[in-house]
C-alpha cells in the first residue's frame, strides 16, 4: 500500500474540504447554512484525518506518535517527516486553527447577533401589533369589521362600551341587531353600494343592550384583504352633538326663566294647530294674559324677586291648563296660551276661571307674599281670524280692552271690537291727513281770575270737524295720536296755530296767556319742547306768554330724568306749568311740587259734585290749602253753575274755568268775547 500516495490524496481531499468551508464563508450564503455545512465538512475532515492517522500508524507502528501530530510536543516528529509531507500537514493544521478561531470568534457571535436581530424584529412587530390593538381599543369611535353578509366579525373596545355588549356577544350579532332602522333586507343593497363607492358616510341610530337609542355618524369603508372582503365601519356617537343641538334649539324656542315655549315656538304651534283645526273642522282659542301692575312688583322688590314671582305664576298657570294646550311666555309679564279644539266662549269659560283663580292665588317668595291679578284677551280661530298673525293681534287688542275696562278680567275679541279696531286704524290715517291738510282747528276756553273776573288765560283745545264723521272729540283722537307717534306733530301744529292766534288776542289784552295741553311724549323728547321754545321766541313772544298743562302721567318713574331736564328748561324760559286733571291720578301735591309746578287744576269730576258731595268739597278745600302752602295756584275746571262758582271762590280757588263762562270757542269767538267784555 502506497501510504505516501494515500497521505497526499487524503490531505488533498482535506485541503479541498477546507477550501469549500472558506468558499462558503466568503460567498454571501446565509450564515445558518454556512454553519451547518461547515460543521459537517469539519467533521468529515476529522474523520478522514483520523482514518488516515490510524492507517498510517498501523503501517509505521507510530499510532501514538501520530496522535501527537497536531500537538506542539510532536513538533520534532512532525518536522522529522519528509518535507513534501510537511506542507499538507502544516496547511491542515493552520486551516484547522483558522476554522477553530473562526468558529469561536466569528460564527458563534454571528449566530448570537442573528438570534438577537431576529428576536428584536419579532419584538418590534409584536410591539407594533400590540400598539395597533391598543390604539384600536382606545380610539373614541367604535370600530366594526363586518362581513359581506352583515355579520360583525371584529369590534374594538369602544364599540363594546358604547353598546353595552361584550365582544363575544357582538361577534354573534348582525348589523340589523344593532341598528334598528337597518333591517336585514336592506343589507344586500347597502353592501352593493358600499362596494361600488368604496366608502359611505351616513347617520343612523344604534340601540344599546339596555334599549337606549344613540344617534351615530358612520363612515363605512370597503376593504379587500388577502382575497376577503370586509366593511370596516367607523361609528361616531353623536349624542353629545345632538345634545348640543337640543340645547341650541331649546335656547331659540324656550323662555329661559320659566322654561315655557317662547313667542317663536308659540307661533309654530299656533300654525300647526290651525292646520289640525282645518282638518278636524274644529276651533282654537288664543288667550293673551298680562299681569296687572306687575311693574310695581319689580319696582318695589327688584327684578330678581319679580322673576321668582313670574316663575311661580307661570307654574300655577301651567298646572291649570290641559296637556294639549300651549302656555307661552312672550316677554316680561306677557303670557299667551293656545287652546286647540275649543268651540265657543262658553266652552272655555271653565278653563278661563281656572286660569283667573290660579293667578289670584297669593304668591310667596322669600317670606313675602304678593297678590296678583291679570287681564285676559281671548280670540277664536276661525271665527275671529284665519291667520296666526291676526289671531295674535286680536288677542292682544282684547287684552288691552280688558285692561282699559279696569283690569282683572277676561275680554273676548268680538266683531264689535274688530270694528272698533278697524275704525281706529282708519281714524289714525285720517288724522294724519287732517294734520297735513290743516283741517284741525284750535278752540280756546277762557280761564277767569276769581278776584277780578278778568280773563286770565285761554286754554287751547283742538277741534276736529271730520267732513264725513262730524265732530270728533280730542278725548278720542288725542290718545290715538299718542299711541301712533302723531302727538309730536300735533303738538307742533297747536303751537304754530296758538302763536298766530296769540297776536290777535294780545291786541285786546296785552298780557294774555295761552294754556297748551301737552302729552308725556313731548317731555320724553326734550328736543320737542326746545323746538317749541324756539318757535315762541322766533315769533316774538316770551315763555311767560304760555302755560304748559301736563298730566300726572308724565311723572312716571321711567322718564324722571328727562322730565326734570325739560321742566328746568321751561322754568328758565319763563314758561309756567300746570298739573291738569288733578285728583284723578295717584300723586300727592308734595310729590308734584318736586317738579316746580306752578298751577294745579282741580279735575272737573270733583267740581261737578262740589255743592252736593261733602267729600268732594273736602277734597277741593284740601287741595287748595295744600297747593297754597306749596306756593301753587289753583284752577277749578268744569264750573257750570253759579253755586259751584261761589263755593269754589269761597274755599280760596284762584281761577275758574267752565261752561258757566264760556265753552271753548274759535279765534273769532274769543276775539268777539274780548271785544265785548272787559270783564265777566
Ligand atoms: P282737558 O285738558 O281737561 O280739557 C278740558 C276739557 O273739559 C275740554 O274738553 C273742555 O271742553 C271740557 N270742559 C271745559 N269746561 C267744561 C264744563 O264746564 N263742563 C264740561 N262737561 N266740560 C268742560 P275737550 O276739549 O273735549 O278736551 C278733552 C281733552 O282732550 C282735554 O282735557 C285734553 O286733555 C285733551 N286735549 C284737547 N286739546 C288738546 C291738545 O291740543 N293737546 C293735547 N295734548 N291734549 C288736548
Ligand atoms: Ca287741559
Ligand atoms: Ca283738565
Amino acid at each position: 500500500m502506497n501510504f505516501e500516495l494515500l497521505t497526499v490524496t487524503t490531505y488533498g481531499i482535506i485541503f479541498l474540504l477546507w477550501s469549500s468551508i472558506l468558499y462558503l464563508y466568503l460567498s454571501n450564503i446565509r450564515i445558518a447554512s454556512i454553519r451547518h455545512s461547515s460543521v459537517a465538512i469539519l467533521l468529515t475532515i476529522l474523520a478522514i484525518d483520523a482514518f488516515r492517522t490510524v492507517l498510517e500508524s498501523a503501517y509505521f507502528g507510530l499510532f501514538f506518535s501520530s496522535l501527537y501530530d497536531y500537538l506542539p510536543v510532536s513538533v520534532y516528529q512532525f518536522l522529522s517527516q519528509p518535507g513534501y509531507l510537511m506542507i499538507p500537514k502544516f496547511v491542515n493544521l493552520a486551516a484547522a486553527m483558522v476554522v477553530l478561531v473562526w468558529l469561536l470568534k466569528v460564527w458563534i457571535p454571528r449566530e448570537v447577533d442573528e438570534q438577537a436581530e431576529q428576536k428584536q424584529k419579532l419584538d418590534e412587530s409584536s410591539r407594533l401589533l400590540e400598539l395597533t390593538r391598543f390604539s384600536v381599543n382606545q380610539v373614541a369611535d367604535s370600530l366594526f369589521w363586518v362581513s359581506p353578509e352583515g355579520k360583525v366579525i371584529e369590534v374594538n373596545q369602544t364599540a363594546c362600551e358604547k353598546l353595552g355588549y361584550s365582544r363575544d356577544e357582538l361577534l354573534n350579532m348582525y348589523v340589523c341587531d344593532i341598528d334598528p332602522d337597518f333591517t336585514a333586507d336592506k343589507w344586500p343593497d347597502h353592501w352593493r353600494e358600499l362596494k361600488a363607492n368604496k366608502t359611505l358616510h351616513f347617520t343612523t341610530k344604534h340601540m344599546t343592550k339596555s334599549g337606549e337609542i344613540i344617534p351615530v355618524d358612520i363612515t363605512a369603508n370597503y376593504l379587500l384583504h388577502e382575497g376577503r372582503e370586509y366593511n370596516c365601519a367607523i361609528v361616531r356617537d353623536m349624542s353629545y352633538q345632538t345634545e348640543l343641538d337640543n340645547i341650541i334649539w331649546r335656547h331659540a324656542n324656550y323662555d329661559e326663566l320659566t322654561g315655557l315655549p317662547n313667542r317663536r315656538l308659540f307661533n309654530d304651534r299656533l300654525n300647526e294647530a290651525i292646520l289640525t283645526a282645518n282638518r278636524n273642522k274644529s276651533s282654537i282659542g288664543v288667550i293673551f294674559i298680562d299681569l296687572d301692575h306687575f311693574k310695581d312688583i319689580n319696582d318695589t322688590y327688584g327684578h330678581d324677586f319679580g322673576d321668582q314671582v313670574l316663575l311661580k305664576v307661570a307654574n300655577n298657570l301651567k298646572a291649570a291648563i290641559r296637556d294639549s294646550d300651549t302656555l307661552s311666555r312672550f316677554a316680561g309679564d306677557e303670557l299667551a296660551a293656545i287652546l286647540p279644539d275649543v268651540s265657543q266662549p262658553e266652552n272655555i269659560q271653565n278653563l278661563l276661571n281656572r286660569l283667573l283663580n290660579s293667578i289670584t292665588q297669593p304668591v310667596s317668595v322669600a317670606d313675602k307674599k304678593v297678590e296678583l291679578t291679570a287681564s285676559f284677551g281671548v280670540t277664536f280661530y276661525p271665527e275671529d281670524a284665519t291667520s296666526s298673525e291676526q289671531l295674535l293681534i286680536n288677542a292682544d287688542q282684547a287684552m288691552y280692552k280688558a285692561k282699559a275696562e279696569g283690569r282683572n278680567q277676561v275680554y273676548f275679541f268680538t266683531s264689535a271690537l274688530r270694528d272698533a279696531i278697524n275704525h281706529r286704524v282708519s281714524l289714525v290715517r285720517e288724522l294724519r291727513e287732517a294734520i297735513n291738510n290743516h283741517e284741525l282747528e284750535l278752540y280756546y276756553q277762557p280761564i277767569i281770575d276769581f278776584r277780578d273776573h278778568q280773563i286770565f288765560k285761554l286754554e287751547a283745545l283742538l277741534r276736529w270737524f271730520h267732513p264725513k264723521r262730524g265732530y270728533i272729540s280730542p278725548a278720542d283722537f288725542i290718545p290715538l295720536a299718542e299711541d301712533n307717534n302723531l302727538i309730536i306733530e300735533l303738538g307742533d301744529y297747536v303751537i304754530d296755530q296758538a302763536l298766530k292766534d296769540l297776536s290777535a288776542f294780545k291786541t285786546f289784552k296785552k298780557n294774555m296767556v295761552i294754556g297748551i295741553n301737552s302729552s308725556p311724549a313731548h317731555y320724553k323728547h326734550q328736543e320737542c319742547v326746545t323746538n317749541w321754545l324756539n318757535k315762541i321766541t322766533d315769533a316774538g313772544f316770551s315763555g311767560s306768554d304760555f302755560v304748559f298743562e301736563i298730566t300726572e302721567r308724565i311723572m312716571m318713574p321711567d322718564i324722571h330724568n328727562e322730565i326734570d331736564e325739560t321742566l328746568k328748561e321751561l322754568n328758565q324760559a319763563g314758561v309756567k306749568t300746570a298739573i291738569d286733571d288733578f285728583g284723578t291720578g295717584y300723586s300727592s301735591l308734595s310729590y308734584i311740587k318736586r317738579f316746580n309746578i306752578d298751577i294745579v287744576k282741580i279735575d272737573k269730576s270733583f267740581v261737578m259734585n262740589v255743592t252736593n258731595d261733602a267729600q268732594d268739597q273736602a277734597i277741593c278745600e284740601a287741595i287748595v290749602v295744600m297747593a297754597h302752602k306749596l306756593d301753587m295756584l289753583v284752577v277749578a275746571e268744569g264750573i257750570e253753575t253759579t253755586e259751584q262758582y261761589e263755593l269754589l271762590k269761597s274755599i280760596g280757588c284762584d281761577y275758574a274755568q267752565g261752561y258757566l263762562f264760556s265753552k271753548p270757542v274759535n279765534v273769532d269767538g274769543i276775539v268777539s268775547l274780548l271785544k265785548t267784555t272787559s270783564s265777566l
